[in-house]
């Protein structure tokens, strides 16, 4: 998250989201009616907890050798959003949130990817 200038956390954010939605293909993955009813079942807290097991398991490692090809298209709300947050991969994390590739993420950039993910996912619900 190191870039040319300082910004703010919520300037990050802010404009982290307009990037997004202008990306034709970040802005076309929206959650279906079956993944808005699994959140819902298992509550917000389980959700943030599996997204912090699941980038703890595919995206914090500093070697992932199918990188590009961990993150299913389907299967978990999770998953959706995080390609539609570029948290997908972590030639994808490193364009879009500056997170350098080969080294282990630190908790510290783990938790901010979860982050980004459940703000998308809170916007996702809030739209539905
Ligand atoms: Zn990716």
């Amino acid at each position: 998250m190191s870039g040319d200038f300082e910004m703010t956390k919520d300037e990050w954010y802010q404009q982290l989201f307009e990037r997004l939605g202008n990306s034709r293909f970040r802005s076309r993955f929206h959650l279906k009616q079956t993944e808005i009813d699994y959140i819902h079942e298992k509550g917000l807290d389980t959700i943030r907890e599996h997204a912090r097991d699941l980038i703890a398991r595919r995206e914090a490692p500093a070697v992932i050798p199918n990188d590009g090809r961990q993150t299913p298209m389907r299967g978990h709300p999770v998953f959706i959003a995080q390609h539609a947050t570029a948290t997908c991969c972590r030639g994808c994390i490193r364009k879009w949130h500056k997170i350098p590739e080969d080294r282990e993420l630190s908790p510290i950039q783990q938790a901010y990817l979860v982050d980004v993910i459940m703000i998308w996912i809170e916007k996702e619900l809030k739209n539905a």
